[in-house]
């Protein structure tokens, strides 16, 4: 069964664009999985100590792989970029790569590992914003509200800017 995922991107050390569409090309060549459509980007400012701005935008996914299945390749994507994951490795610390799954249709998960939907995902407009663009009527599986509405109400004064497509 192909379910509909949507998977937070984001890049702030290097050449964000390119490692963001390096990103793509690995997610399409999953397995049982396809990308359906994917956000403009976003230029964002950084949360916590890191100085660099990130790149951000959200991809939709169709895919018949489980939700396990799906973070465990999206690592393998992370460190196939060579995104350095290590025990100290900071929160909010700069990254070649970041994805998150965001949502997975309607599933609701609450483990150590893998939370779904992603616990920070309504308070942040870098998300919120380009998934707005996917999927402004999807409805927040815990919380109810529509995408639109999480954004409306959203109290994140961080800066997000669209890029030009071409820029
Ligand atoms: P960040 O919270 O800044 O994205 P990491 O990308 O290093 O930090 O992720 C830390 C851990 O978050 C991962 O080891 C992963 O198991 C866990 N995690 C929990 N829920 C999710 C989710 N929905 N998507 C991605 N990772 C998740
Ligand atoms: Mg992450």
């Amino acid at each position: 069964m192909f379910r509909r995922v949507f998977i937070g991107v984001g890049s702030n050390i290097g050449n964000r664009r390119a490692y963001y569409q390096k990103a793509l090309d690995l997610m399409a060549d999953l397995p049982q999985t396809s990308i359906v459509r994917g956000s403009s980007l976003y230029e964002s400012e950084p949360i916590g100590e890191a100085k660099n701005w990130y790149v951000n935008g959200v991809v939709e996914l169709e895919t018949g792989l489980s939700p396990q299945q799906l973070l465990s390749r999206l690592q393998k994507i992370e460190l196939a970029l060579g995104r350095k994951r290590t025990a100290l490795t900071k929160k909010w610390a700069s990254r070649i790569i970041d994805l998150d799954i965001l949502l997975f249709d309607t599933h609701i998960m609450n483990e150590e590992q893998l939370k779904i939907p992603h616990p920070e995902m309504h308070r942040r407009r870098f998300v919120l914003l380009p998934l707005s663009e996917l999927a402004p009527q999807f409805a927040h599986p815990l919380l109810g509200s529509t995408v639109t509405e999480l954004l409306a109400d959203l109290a994140d004064d961080k800066q997000v800017l669209r890029l030009p497509s071409n820029g």
